[in-house]
């Protein structure tokens, strides 16, 4: 048999190890290597440009054109020391990867000399054409200039022989055509508001930096089955395929011993991580077979994002040298669990106090719960925006399949915080208190002493959970630009921390007492917002008629789902606080529908592909080979017998005809059904043809393909199995 598929299999079984060079010093020596970082700054700047550049870095002001021209040129004798040859800004557009485009540091004199340069300019802004970048209507061709402005918050690094440097892209203008823009932003009105609240605490509070730590989930499939696989490759996920007799049920692959060919696989990228200062820390086995996870240690948001775009693309790269493919898909396999990035998110003084850990005394608690409570009472308000944030073709298929949380947006504390939160909500506050009362006030806070946190009260049913000292937002995708989720987050905590604010200092110019007056509000703030938490199984049945009796939305069609950026409340949100123009959001919107209506159409065409030019012609051969089988018979038996013994075979015939018949119908009615979608009017009607018209042929022709491939000969198969793509590595 010369199928592709045994080709695949036959290359697999012959893969050897591939040979990794391990650095000989510890990890922590050579951590950073290929990032020009503090130390190196140190090294190839001068006193004053290096204070300068870390001022700049710090406080974010602007850096002057002579400075700029000094760092350029420490940063390219490095880079040209460590064998650089080129360099590029490095970009986040709107298509959840990255972009770059590489120049020479090459140039040539006026008298013909060819030399390396490389100046402020250059490092500052350029001009990338990237008029085909997805720009949501922002910019027209004719004026597809786009700008791309050096981010010195993010260290410039080494891949390969390029030097990269991050930067955001901005439109000629001025609108922001990335995520890092507007995540920037968000940062800035987060860190406004949040030092604002501290300082009811704390004086010497006058930073506050949102961390981010992320655990990417991702399949690894052999190279050589992937690229048998038009679905796989064209989709990144099996449009069909019969579940494998042995998959998850059996619940050994979950934190089992890594295969040997994978481990040193992750070995290698991580090695390169380390160098690019990526702090990668935990590795083990997802739930699903040949599935995997990679988490780092968290950082700074912005730099954790950066991180992680990086890593998805070394991740990616490693892989081929270890003919692996990697699949950062959600969910690329029917019936086994997909992939997330849990985004773990929470926020640090520059005093060193992480707002969201239960402190030891009342009032370091108040702080926390002051945090607490104010990031629950965002979630609630906007929980439409957030998941907008994070619907996308692919986690649709993961979001409430029992395997991630639901479509409704809810928070999970644990008993104890719940119990913390529902005795401020019944204690009673009044605005004229005797002294006695005080000290019962007094009293109350001292109630809320030491909260211990119970680090095992988990619950991975929600799609907002507290975890002791951040929250988790385990909605995320993991193929997925987190920083998407936490441009709404830090807006929506900076919105409700501005809000309380005022409430607070409104009782205090009323002449209550600073303490009296941030419980109270807490507690109207713990009141207003008591729906959205849920620490039942998020899974069942229960909640979903318990949310709906709560009046909290459950929005699985994502072309409904992202229509929250037309709300204009969020709109009014993203306005206010310079996070996102109406224009902008406007772009997003329309990148997000568009984006979802292309995957739809790619995914329609390679299943109307398949059906045609693999299944339909395999499923003839071994049709005629039965009607061989049949005619052979015929010819050995007499009548009777003839009937007796072939009446299963010609029942297969003959339903294998229909099922023929129908698959071809079918395929026919979806690519009718694509044309007549595709002539509609707007962008919002194709796609909600699409999801309507369309979408309902994938799992019909699905349920009729799984069911020969069951049925058909295996050598005659073409496309390689689940439990050939689950279970060889
Ligand atoms: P689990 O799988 O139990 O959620 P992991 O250890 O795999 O736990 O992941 C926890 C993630 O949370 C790590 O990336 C970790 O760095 C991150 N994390 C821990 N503390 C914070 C914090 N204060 N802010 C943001 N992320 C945090
Ligand atoms: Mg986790």
């Amino acid at each position: 048999m010369s199928t592709q598929r045994f080709n695949a299999l036959k290359e697999l079984l012959s893969r050897d190890i591939i040979k990794v060079e391990y650095p000989e010093k510890c990890t922590s020596e050579y951590f950073g290597s290929n990032i020009f970082e503090k130390k190196k700054m140190r090294k190839y700047l001068s006193k004053d440009v290096y204070k300068q550049l870390i001022a700049s870095i710090e406080t974010g002001s602007n850096l002057s054109r002579k400075i700029a021209d000094q760092v350029a040129t420490g940063m390219k004798t490095w880079a040209l020391e460590k064998g650089a040859t080129h360099y590029t800004h490095w970009f986040h557009p709107l298509t959840d990867s990255t972009a770059e485009k590489h120049d020479a540091f090459i140039d040539i004199s006026l008298d013909g000399e060819v030399f390396e340069n490389f100046d402020g300019s250059l490092l500052i802004q350029q001009e990338p054409d990237a008029s085909s970048l997805p720009t949501g209507g922002i910019r027209n061709t004719f004026e597809a200039r786009g700008y791309t402005a050096w981010d010195p918050s993010s260290p410039a690094f080494i891949v390969g022989k390029t030097l990269c440097i991050p930067t955001i892209f901005i439109s000629y203008t001025g609108e922001a055509l990335d995520y890092k823009t507007p995540l920037l932003r968000s940062l800035f009105v987060l860190d406004k508001h949040s030092t604002k609240a501290c300082k009811f605490f704390d004086e010497n509070v006058n930073k506050v930096t949102a961390t981010v730590g992320l655990e990417q989930e991702y399949f690894l499939v052999d190279e050589a089955l992937y690229n048998a696989r038009p679905d796989l490759i064209l989709t990144d996920r099996t449009l069909l395929g019969h579940a494998s007799a042995k998959d998850q049920q059996m619940q050994d692959h979950y934190f089992g011993a890594i295969p040997q060919r994978v481990e040193i696989y992750m070995q290698e990228f991580e090695i390169e991580a380390y160098k690019l200062g990526i702090p990668v820390k935990t590795r083990h086995n997802e739930v699903a077979p040949n599935q995997f996870e990679c988490s780092s240690i968290f950082e700074e948001a912005n730099l954790a994002i950066d991180h992680s775009l990086l890593l998805m693309e070394l991740i990616r790269r490693i892989a081929r040298k270890h003919k692996f493919k990697t699949l950062f898909h959600e969910k690329p396999f029917k019936g086994i669990n997909g992939s997330a990035k849990h985004t773990n998110w929470s926020m640090t003084t520059n005093t060193n106090v992480n707002l969201l850990k239960p402190g030891k005394t009342p009032k370091s608690n108040l702080q926390f719960i002051t945090f607490l409570v104010n990031t629950i009472k965002a979630v609630h308000d906007n929980a439409d925006l957030i998941r907008a944030s994070i619907v996308s073709a692919g986690n649709e298929y993961r979001l409430g399949a029992n395997e991630a949380p639901p479509s409704i947006v809810s928070v999970f504390l644990g008993t104890k915080l719940s119990n913390v939160l529902d005795g401020i909500e019944n204690s009673v506050f009044t605005e004229e208190m005797n002294s006695n009362e005080k000290t019962e006030i007094k009293l109350d806070i001292d109630k809320i002493p030491e909260i211990f946190v119970d680090n095992t009260d988990r619950n991975r049913t929600s799609p907002v959970a507290f975890t002791g000292n951040r929250f988790e937002f385990r909605a995320v995708g993991s193929s997925e630009n987190p920083a998407s989720a936490l441009i709404v987050l830090n807006t929506a905590v900076a919105n409700q921390l501005e809000m309380f604010n005022k409430q607070v200092n409104d009782l205090i110019d009323n002449g209550i007492e600073k303490e009296k007056a941030i419980l109270q509000v807490i507690r109207e703030v713990i009141i207003a917002s008591k729906k959205v938490r849920f620490e039942g199984n998020g899974y069942g049945q229960e909640w979903l008629d318990e949310a709906k009796k709560r009046g909290l939305t459950n929005i699985s069609d994502v072309l409904q789902a992202l229509e929250a950026y037309n709300f204009p409340k969020f709109i009014e949100l993203f306005e206010k606080h310079k996070v996102l123009t109406k224009i902008e959001i406007k772009a997003r919107h329309e990148v997000r529908v568009e984006k979802y209506k292309k995957q739809l159409q790619i995914e329609s065409r390679v299943l109307g592909d398949i059906v045609l030019n693999h299944i339909v012609p395999t499923v003839i051969k071994y049709q005629n080979l039965l009607i061989e089988n049949v005619k052979g018979m015929k010819t050995i038996f007499d009548e009777e017998e003839f009937k007796e013994l072939t009446v299963s075979r010609i029942k297969s015939i003959r339903e294998i005809s229909i099922s023929i018949t129908e698959i071809e119908k079918k395929s026919e009615e979806m690519r009718i059904k694509r044309k007549n979608a595709n002539a509609l009017e707007t962008l919002n009607q194709i796609t909600r043809a699409y999801i309507e018209n369309v979408k309902p042929y994938f799992e019909d022709i699905r349920y009729l393909v799984d069911k020969l491939e069951r049925e058909v000969d295996n050598e005659l198969w073409t496309l390689p199995k689940y439990r050939e793509l689950l279970y060889r590595h």
